[in-house]
């Protein structure tokens, strides 16, 4: 067993895993999620800013929770974070849906070495076809 310095109220705790947090700060952190989710679902058009003084809550603490897909502002309030790869605004997660496709498309590459899933399923579909004669 480890044994950590919790990082908000600096007592020591034995640590599991996740972010350095001790179970009593981590209780109220994730009061404080459900708090800044319903403030969000009845004030849409508030900014990180906003929300963050509103609820007493960083706003690192809220962009990490969108970051985490936990927490996204609704389509209309035209709020979002940046696009980890190309800036763009995206409503939740770490890229924008064309980065996202452009790091499949990295890893689809990667793959090709061998043989594409594509390709496997089409070799595999015409021996099927080859049987069923
Ligand atoms: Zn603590
Ligand atoms: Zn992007």
């Amino acid at each position: 067993m480890e044994v950590r310095t919790c990082k908000e109220c600096k007592k020591m705790f034995n640590y599991l895993a996740g972010p350095p947090i001790c179970p009593s700060c981590k209780d109220k952190l994730e009061e404080k999620f459900q708090e800044v989710k319903e403030y969000i679902r009845e004030n849409t058009h508030d900014g990180i800013t906003e929300v963050a003084q509103a609820t007493h809550v960083s706003a690192n603490q809220i962009r990490r929770w969108i970051r985490e897909e936990r927490l996204s502002f609704s389509e209309e309030s035209g709020i979002g974070i940046d696009c980890e790869s190309c800036g763009k605004m995206i409503k939740s997660g770490r890229l924008c849906q064309s980065c996202k496709d452009k790091l499949l498309g990295t890893v689809d590459n990667m793959l090709k070495g061998s043989e594409s899933i594509v390709e496997k399923k089409h070799r595999e579909a015409a021996r099927m076809r080859f049987i069923d004669k």
